[in-house]
């Protein structure tokens, strides 16, 4: 039998393979054979060892993705089915009668490179993100059917990665009949996910755990949640007691959904809840300036950094906006401030805070390290999978 055709790395330039580290960037590359994007190929050191087999994307800078480190394994329909089933097995016990939403698959970190999929109750909506993700379309979604029994898959991959990938936008309805309405529970709460124009796949399903800390902090509590998208935090808060809540996002779609969302919950649905559509880091000037004080505000901005390459820049957003954040705070008051930017580290960030606190003339005690919930698990092999980080902040007196 011929050889399948392999990828030979320049010497030395195994290491990371060994490590168990599923990318293959171009420069470890000394050749490659002709191949058309997303099609599987075994990875080999420059003595002929054989390393991996992978996903192969031409114009990446990624330019290939492990799918596995065993030479027996072959990627077929059969390998999505193996792959997929064991990563809903993982999250089984997350789902019950109060949180029927769960992120099922979680790339990289879940042995699927490039491949996202979250279950918003009857509805699965997924990502494909990676040259190899996308030429496996059918055999994923086949996967997914199998699964979870699920009918009705929904398509986003208009993630602006896929450009890096050389890949077109796809979004849309691959299988099933979508309901005039996506409705999930979180923590005992209703949900509408706009999955079609939402935002990633309609619903920040990482934040699950954190809004469970918020909730449980809440009780008493005047309430400020920056960058609220569809009222995940807000929502919580309430629950959680909150003497009353504001919310700031400039999004208008987002804020009408979370006024429907917090309308939806008649337990909490008329506790008083105000909502600006504004940018935070003018409104948060505006309410400083104001004298207004909070005490539990909720920090969870989009990427400012989506890599190292723009970590000063979105340093200073961040700073920014936790400056702000601690003068609006009253004497021990609670901050649960959010970084979802790959290219700044949880050293960083915590750094980035801890000057915001100096310029703002206060001192603070971490409660807590934050970080995603456990439907996006981190991996040893990958750190890149350690997106999102965050800290529960008290304000000394
Ligand atoms: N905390 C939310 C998720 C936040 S996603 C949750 O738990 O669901 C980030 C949000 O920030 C988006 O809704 C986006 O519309 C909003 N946003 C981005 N830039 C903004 C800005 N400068 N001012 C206000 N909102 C902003």
């Amino acid at each position: 039998m011929a050889a399948a055709p392999a990828i030979v790395l320049k010497d030395g330039r195994d290491k990371s393979l060994l490590a168990r580290h599923p990318w293959i960037f171009s420069g470890a590359i000394e050749r490659a054979p002709p191949l058309s994007p997303g099609a599987s190929v075994d990875v080999r050191a420059a003595d002929g060892t054989w390393l991996a087999r992978a996903a192969f994307s031409p114009v990446s800078q990624i330019r290939a993705r492990v799918w596995t480190f065993d030479p027996d394994e072959r990627i077929d329909p059969a390998f999505f089915r193996r792959r997929v089933a064991a990563a809903v097995a993982r999250r089984e016990t997350m789902l019950d009668a109060d949180n029927t939403a769960v992120r099922i698959v979680h790339a990289e970190s879940d042995a699927l490179p490039g491949v996202i999929a979250d279950r918003y109750a009857d509805v699965v909506v997924l990502q494909l993100l990676s040259a190899g993700a996308d030429a496996n379309r059918d055999a994923i979604v086949d996967a997914i059917v199998g699964a979870t029994g699920v009918a009705t898959i929904v398509e986003r991959s208009d993630a602006e990665v896929r450009t890096l990938e050389g890949l077109a936008p796809a979004t849309g309805v691959l299988r099933g009949a979508l309901p005039a309405r996506v409705v999930i529970r979180e923590l005992g709460l209703n949900y509408r996910v706009d999955v079609l124009a939402g935002q990633k796949t309609g619903f920040f399903l990482d934040q699950r755990d954190n809004r469970r800390i918020v909730r449980d902090h809440a009780a008493g509590r005047r309430v400020l949640n920056a960058f609220c998208y569809t009222g995940g935090f807000t929502l919580a808060a309430l629950d959680g007691g909150a003497q009353h809540a504001m919310s700031i996002d400039s999004s208008a779609p987002a804020l009408g959904l979370a006024r429907s969302n917090l309308a939806a919950n008649p337990a909490i649905a008329t506790k008083p809840a105000k909502w600006r559509e504004a940018d935070v880091f003018t409104e948060l000037r505006a309410l400083r300036n104001a004298g207004e004080t909070f005490d539990l505000i909720v920090l969870d901005p989009p990427k400012f950094a989506p890599t190292a390459a723009h970590a000063q820049r979105a340093a200073a957003a961040y700073k920014d906006i936790n400056l702000l954040a601690f003068k609006l705070l009253s004497a021990g008051g609670l901050l649960a401030t959010f970084s979802c930017s790959g290219g700044i580290s949880s050293d960083l960030f915590r750094k980035i805070v801890a000057g915001a606190a100096v310029d703002a003339h206060a001192d603070a005690t971490i409660i807590a390290t934050l970080g995603a919930s456990a439907d996006h698990p981190l991996t040893l092999a990958f750190p890149e999978g350690e997106y999102l980080k965050g800290l529960l902040l008290r304000k000394s007196a």
